[in-house]
């Protein structure tokens, strides 16, 4: 109840695209007379989530932000979503997000933008800036989004909250609607760690209908030890003299160095080479995988179908060009050129040498290291409006976040108290496999 009047409240920030307000009232009602019949309820209920519009849900609408998927009901729900289900969640609505989680300010969502609650008149990151919103605003516990290159991680940084993507396959994506399949990975945004340990645990794990998602042993994470310990943390020490990066960001860094120093832990200076190949890199190889991924939204099969088309060729073009807005034209465009036959190996083929060396490179560092400390982003939440015009702007600031997307990765954004108006975080990335270690450490911060 609090919620949805959290909700009408922030009616301005434009967080939801659709409030399920009927039916999460029910099953709250439902669950309280359960509850004084002294039934047994699962983990989590009582906990109130909102779903970022890519991620299915049997029956309910679902968009991608986009007018493409207009008027769309999804057959079935995520997997990750339904073991949250099974553990009693409600879910209070789908979240804005840029259309196919393609961007980093939500300004490219056919809902229009999301408004950041710290400062209306600026961007609160994206895609998942209306799951960051979502928490920000105080309209539920726990908002469940999606990281191709940082959608998780840049939106609660800009919005003051944590943000955690797991290694890749740690959660499965089937029922996450595709923008990158070798990067997606579905992720948590809350207040607290302790609440991201709980809702991971009770979704990852290995799923027959994603081949991604290994069968790993998942640790319980909620109940591991609070670490202490002296931790070995590896940092860029050349970023926190660079010009590119906002001051309030550098300050933040070096208070964070101070800090994890002056608590006990090894703060090691190391160096990274390839900085200025991974921005390019990352948007060869996911502009590639979209264009092939969202190959099916056609007109034939899913939403929108033109009704100015007279034939099958026409229905695909019409409702394509119709239904996707800029920003996805010209990744689809993008992606389509470099797996072109005459340009594949210039640029596709280049771009995977590439992300294997990146990712060596950063196995290296995690081989000598437990963490890897860095900014989340170059600079605070923008104003709305000022990067539209821009594409490889918005591009850039995009440079510490695809890194872990990259490399496949688990990392997370914690916000940290600065005298800034605006909210700033810094980034911690861990070994494959080991979200257990990373939460255990930022539990106990
Ligand atoms: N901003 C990045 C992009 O536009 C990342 C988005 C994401 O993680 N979904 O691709």
């Amino acid at each position: 109840n609090g919620y949805l009047a959290a909700i009408n409240e922030h009616a301005h920030l434009n967080i939801y695209v659709e409030v399920f307000a009927e039916e999460a009232m029910q099953l709250a009602k439902k669950q309280d007379e359960a509850r004084a019949q002294g039934a047994r309820l699962g983990k989590l209920a009582g906990v109130v989530l909102s779903i970022k519009d890519v991620i299915c849900y049997d029956g309910h609408a679902v968009s991608a932000g986009s007018k493409i998927l207009d008027g769309f009901v999804s057959p079935y729900t995520a997997t990750a979503l339904q073991r949250l289900l099974d553990e009693d969640v409600i879910v209070i609505g789908r979240t804005n997000c840029d259309e196919f989680a393609m961007g980093s300010g939500n300004e490219n969502s056919f809902y229009g933008p999301t408004r950041n609650a710290a400062d209306v008149t600026r961007v609160p990151g994206g895609s998942s800036g209306g799951a960051a919103v979502s928490v920000q605003a105080g309209t539920c516990l726990v908002a469940m989004g999606s990281s191709t290159g940082g959608s998780v991680r840049q939106p609660a940084s800009f919005c003051g909250i944590y943000g955690f993507k797991p290694t890749y396959g740690r959660i499965s994506r089937h029922g996450l609607i595709a923008y990158g399949s070798s990067f997606d990975q579905i992720g948590y945004l809350a207040h607290n760690p302790d609440d991201i340990a709980l809702v991971l645990e009770l979704s990852a794990g290995a799923d027959m209908y994603d081949a991604t998602a290994p069968n790993k042993l998942l640790p319980t994470y909620s109940k591991q030890d609070v670490d202490t310990q002296p931790q070995s943390i590896a940092y860029f020490a050349d970023l926190m003299e660079s010009e590119a990066i906002a001051p309030e960001i550098r300050t933040a860094m070096k208070q964070t160095v101070k800090r994890f120093e002056a608590a006990g832990h090894t703060l090691v200076p190391v160096k990274f080479s390839y900085f200025d190949y991974v921005v390019p890199a990352y948007y060869v190889l996911t502009t590639a995988e979209a264009s092939s991924n969202l190959s099916r939204f056609d007109g034939m099969r899913y939403g929108h179908r033109s009704a100015e088309a007279h034939d099958l060729n026409e229905t695909y073009t019409r409702s394509r060009t119709e239904g996707f807005g800029t920003e996805v034209q010209r990744r689809i465009l993008l992606g389509t050129f470099v797996l072109s036959s005459g340009y594949y190996d210039a640029y596709y083929g280049k771009a995977q040498k590439v992300r294997r060396l990146i990712r060596d490179q950063l196995q290296g560092i995690l081989d000598a290291h437990d963490f890897i400390l860095m900014p989340v982003t170059p600079s605070v939440a923008w104003p709305i409006g000022e990067q539209t015009d821009d594409p490889v702007a918005n591009y850039l600031a995009d440079i510490y976040t695809v890194l872990a997307n990259l490399a496949g990765l688990p990392a997370v954004a914690i916000p940290v108290e600065t005298d800034s108006a605006l909210p700033v975080g810094y980034q911690l990335m861990a070994d494959q496999w080991e979200e257990g270690k990373l939460l255990s450490f930022i539990r106990g911060l």
